[in-house]
């Protein structure tokens, strides 16, 4: 295991203050890696420190006041909380076990029964798991040559902004982005030169979106950006920073080769360009659509196409 420059953090939500005291004294008899613990005593707070991140490792009482251990998993892991979470329950049984397993709970240790043996070894298997799932995580989601996210966490995303945008009333839009004539970066310097027009341009587009806008690779040429809470002006405003941020420097492929690149970008907001038969991502490939056959090098926003 690689060695760790700082000490780890580990979180115990917990209203017993005894329960704290416990877990302090067993966390000092480890025999392998040291971890620092950090004490919650009520589901607000528990749920606070958890989502403020720097916890590798969450213990979780099951009876934690009015309001179960199982609905502050539950929350955390809805709010997009990835911190491993083992839980701790005063008595065993397989129903406690399954409902906590089924809540995203790693593992789960009996309260009177726990030895640091057991304490330690739990914490480093969900460590260890936390891991893998992490990197799994970033397989399932991730486009390999870019690291933006692939075509199929854009649909997840982009449906989770639909139903937050449609719940909260709020405006959300939608920017594609298309490279103009590709096919000839590859044609006449090879394909590794326009691999690297992708990872620049990717790293571009990464720097030129807000906190909150998302962008993913969603075709071998093509990008999507999606920007929650953002009116069409604003998102205009954006792809029109962008397409100027291309435009403006070309893209070093290689020592002394810089080739110019540029973009067509297609624009369209909830729920002014959404009609019954046409939904967001319609509206915006048809504005593309118009930025390509209307000359390229341009951005076009749903409704002017
Ligand atoms: P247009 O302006 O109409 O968009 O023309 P284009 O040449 O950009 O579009 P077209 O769809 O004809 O070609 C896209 C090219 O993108 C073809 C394909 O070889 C290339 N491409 C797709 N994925 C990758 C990739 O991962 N790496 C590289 N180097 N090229 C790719
Ligand atoms: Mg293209
Ligand atoms: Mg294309």
């Amino acid at each position: 295991m690689a060695e760790q420059s700082q000490t780890r953090k580990i979180l115990l939500i917990d209203d017993d203050r005894m329960q704290f005291r416990v877990t302090q004294q067993l966390f000092k008899t480890f025999r392998g890696e040291q971890y620092d613990l950090d004490w919650a005593s009520t589901y607000e707070e528990g749920i606070e420190k958890l989502m403020g991140g720097g916890y590798v490792a969450c213990l979780l009482d099951y009876q934690l006041g009015p309001r179960d251990g199982l609905v502050l998993i539950r929350e955390a892991i809805g709010r997009g909380c990835r911190v491993p979470i083992i839980f701790l329950t005063a008595e065993s049984g397989e129903k406690v076990d399954i409902e906590a397993m089924n809540a995203g709970a790693l593992d789960y240790l009996v309260k009177g029964e726990i030895n640091a043996r057991m304490l330690e070894r739990s914490l480093r298997y969900a460590l260890k798991l936390g891991d893998t799932l992490q990197e799994l995580r970033r397989l399932a989601t991730r486009d390999q040559l870019t690291g933006l996210f692939n075509r199929r966490e854009f649909e997840r995303i982009l449906q989770e902004q639909k139903t937050q945008a449609a719940d909260a009333r709020t405006e959300f839009s939608l920017v594609l982005v298309d490279i103009d004539h590709f096919k000839r970066v590859n044609d006449q310097h090879g394909h590794p030169a326009g691999d690297e027009v992708l990872r620049e341009l990717a790293r571009r587009l990464l720097g030129a979106v807000r906190g909150n806008d998302q962008v993913a690779r969603i075709g071998g040429e093509e990008f999507a950006i999606t920007m929650p809470g953002t009116p069409k002006t604003a998102a205009l405003a954006v792809a029109r920073r962008l397409a100027e941020a291309v435009r403006s420097r070309p893209v070093r492929v290689a020592e002394g080769l810089e080739l110019p690149v540029t973009l067509s970008v297609g624009v369209a907001s909830h729920p002014v360009d959404v009609t019954a038969k046409t939904d967001i991502v319609m509206a915006a490939d048809k504005a593309l659509y118009a930025a390509k056959t209307g000359g390229r090098d341009r951005v076009v926003a749903a409704g002017e196409a």
